[in-house]
């Protein structure tokens, strides 16, 4: 390291400590340099071809994305604004290529639904983003399943309460290794199925979004400031359904790996 890096770090690492007693730009968020009274685990996804993992801090999902996804839900797609709504960062449960990896029926439901979503995952922030800039914030691509507590979700929705309950709980994010743009891209067209023990459930194919990426991300940053590490699950196209312990699910986007989970 060369004596102008190391004072550098230093100056940095100086700067973070005052941010920590003096405040920072992001409310809630303290320095590095930080003291904390414990630790709390980080949630990352692998970044595939490297060894390096990519630091999550928001997961952002846009609902009813695809028109006959919207009716199916009971909406009129051609006359909603897109809307969004956020999981927990450690809802995310890392899936390797090439694995069935287990994945727990969660508590309360009784009717557990999959939704097959491509997830967009950014490496730049920012407000205000114009849509025909808005790719440039985008890092890389994976295969995710926006796992639904479908019951729960409907009877807050009859009753105008929250959502939460039926999107936003533990591991209710699965989702296969991010792969880079530099290598594979942007997704604008293709094929994304799933499907339950073998039988296609799902099958569309991307341009099929009535928002794009493009678009939720320069919607996105009118809301919120978007930041790196923000990602956003970018809906899902028609026939959600159920499933139940035993079944083995399999998601597919073409360029893209597919996720295997079973329901355990
Ligand atoms: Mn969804």
């Amino acid at each position: 390291m060369t004596d102008m890096n190391r004072r550098n770090m230093l100056q940095a690492a100086g700067a973070m400590t005052v941010g920590a007693v003096a405040g920072c730009a992001t409310p809630g968020v303290a320095g590095n340099a930080a003291r904390t009274a414990f630790n709390v685990p980080a949630t990352t996804i692998p970044v595939s071809g490297t060894d390096e993992m990519f630091p999550v801090r928001r997961i952002y999902c846009i609902g009813r994305n695809y028109a006959a996804h919207a009716r199916e839900m009971g909406s009129d797609p051609t006359r909603e604004p897109p809307f969004f709504f956020q999981k927990p960062t450690d809802a995310i449960q890392n899936v390797a290529p090439g694995t069935l990896a287990d994945h727990p029926y969660p508590s309360l439901t009784r009717n557990y639904h999959y939704e097959v979503e491509l997830v967009a995952a950014l490496s730049r922030g920012g407000s205000n983003i114009p849509i025909e800039r808005a790719l440039e914030h985008v890092y890389g691509y994976a295969v995710g399943l926006d796992m639904t507590r479908r019951d729960l979700q409907r009877a807050m929705g009859d009753e105008k309460k929250p959502w939460e309950i039926g999107k936003s709980f533990d591991r209710s994010a699965p989702i296969g290794p991010l792969h880079r743009v530099a290598n594979v891209g942007h997704f604008t067209n293709g094929a994304i199925w799933l499907k339950v023990n073998g039988q296609v459930r799902q099958n569309a194919t991307l341009n099929h979004m009535i928002w794009s990426v493009a678009e939720q991300v320069a919607r996105l940053s009118l809301a919120n400031e978007l930041f790196p590490g923000d990602i956003i699950f970018s809906g899902t196209p028609e026939n959600v359904g159920p499933v139940v312990r035993g079944d083995r699910i399999d998601c597919h986007i073409d360029g893209l790996p597919d996720l295997s989970i079973r329901i355990v």
